[in-house]
């Protein structure tokens, strides 16, 4: 694809639209409440993530992009000054709330940049996606592959979500005259908080600022967010943590 149309997770002058695959600092990297360069183009959660990750950001900046829709863009060619026509798809990227990857199609072929993903085999919502993913190829190719590879080596063994989630409140379970203290980052993690509230009948007190997040996701519990004065889990501490979530 020409340079000068647009970029993903990158926040450096001299494109016509700017894509975010998900909230995290490390995509962040240059964007500020007050950026005011061009749209940018995310999914519904990320949008309304996003006042609170950039207070006074203004807001109609953002278009949100519904999964597995194509949006059509126009985009003038910097080279030739023609008009360039950019179709995009967001799709489930099952990272942090709201995070996509996005496949783009064009006159330059077909395009996909996965941002984070965690497309575990026996998940249905990594299934889902992947399915989104094929049916929108149809019977394309994809020509140009940005794969974010930070933990794609056989060093790296992780667990599923589901089988840590088990690990850390087994964990728990068996220090029960412990308090709790759950060191996670400020987006992501919400899975496991449920787990442990759901796994250990517990409720768990959780920052006012965690709220729209949890307000996001279907998964949502009662548990999670009541503060109980008696509980043990008193402090779930935000501590700044990199990894994958
Ligand atoms: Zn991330």
């Amino acid at each position: 694809m020409e340079k000068g149309l647009i970029s993903v997770d990158r926040w450096a002058e001299g494109s016509q639209a700017y894509f975010l695959t998900n909230l995290h600092t490390d995509h962040t990297q240059g964007l500020s409440s007050t950026w005011a360069m061009a749209p940018i183009f995310c999914s519904r959660v990320t949008a309304k993530l996003f006042p609170f990750k950039f207070p006074n950001f203004n807001l109609s900046l953002l278009r949100v992009l519904d999964l597995g829709s194509w949006h059509s863009l126009s985009l003038i060619s910097p080279s030739t000054g023609s008009k360039v026509t950019v179709q995009v798809m967001a799709i489930d990227a099952y990272h942090c709330p709201g995070a996509v990857m996005f496949l783009f199609r064009g006159e330059f072929g077909c395009m996909l940049n996965t941002g984070d993903f965690r497309w575990e085999k026996n998940c249905e919502r990594a299934k889902l996606a992947k399915e989104m993913l094929l049916n929108a190829l149809k019977d394309d190719a994809v020509d140009v592959l940005y794969l974010d590879n930070t933990y794609c080596n056989p060093t790296f063994q992780f667990p599923t979500r589901e089988v840590a989630a088990k690990q850390v409140a087994d964990i728990i379970s068996s220090h029960p005259d412990h308090d709790i203290v759950v060191g996670i980052d400020t987006l992501g993690k919400e899975d496991l908080l449920l787990h442990i509230s759901n796994a250990l009948n517990v409720k768990l007190k959780i920052l006012k600022e965690r709220h729209p997040t949890r307000e996001n996701r279907r998964s949502s519990s009662s548990r999670l967010g009541t503060i109980l004065p008696n509980t043990r889990f008193l402090g779930l501490v935000f501590l700044p943590c990199s990894g994958p979530s």
